[in-house]
């Protein structure tokens, strides 16, 4: 599949995180590696980026839970824009990624710059009302980290 970033373009890729057989080499080719070490170091092309934003608005849960999950490891301030939305996701799992994604330094050690308030906000107010209790837990818990 080595060639087919010739072919295909991010949006495409992004549309394969939804297909389970194709999903990991469609990380490759979007991120340039799939361990957790490998994306920690990841360079995101801007068309890239793009298309992850893209995919946050999915209508597959599952490709909105990827995008969030690879804009995690997206240094770039612009990520926390584009997953703040998925903190009102219908799907339980979506929002705890979303969470996850902006409670997070260990998977973007580049980025030092905190949150902005409104998100802390959000955040808050998600740990006392979301309505599943996983959700509320992971929020309550990214709120205690010093570094937030
Ligand atoms: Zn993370």
């Amino acid at each position: 599949m080595a060639s087919y970033r010739a072919v295909m373009s991010p949006n495409e890729f992004v549309e394969l995180l939804g297909d389970k057989e194709s999903r990991v080499e469609a990380i490759r080719q979007l991120m340039g590696g799939v361990d957790a070490r490998e994306l920690r170091r990841a360079v995101v092309a801007e068309d890239v980026f793009q298309a992850l934003v893209r995919g946050t608005r999915n209508e597959s849960s599952v490709v909105r839970w990827w995008s969030v999950q690879l804009l995690d490891h997206c240094p770039d301030e612009r990520a926390y824009r584009a997953v703040e939305p998925l903190l009102d996701d219908p799907v339980d799992r979506v929002r705890r990624n979303a969470v996850h994604a902006l409670g997070c330094r260990g998977c973007k050690p580049a980025v030092a710059a905190g949150l902005d308030s409104t998100v802390i906000e959000k955040l808050k107010s998600v740990a006392v009302s979301d309505p599943n209790p996983k959700v509320r837990h992971e929020a309550a818990a990214a709120l205690l980290r010093p570094d937030l």
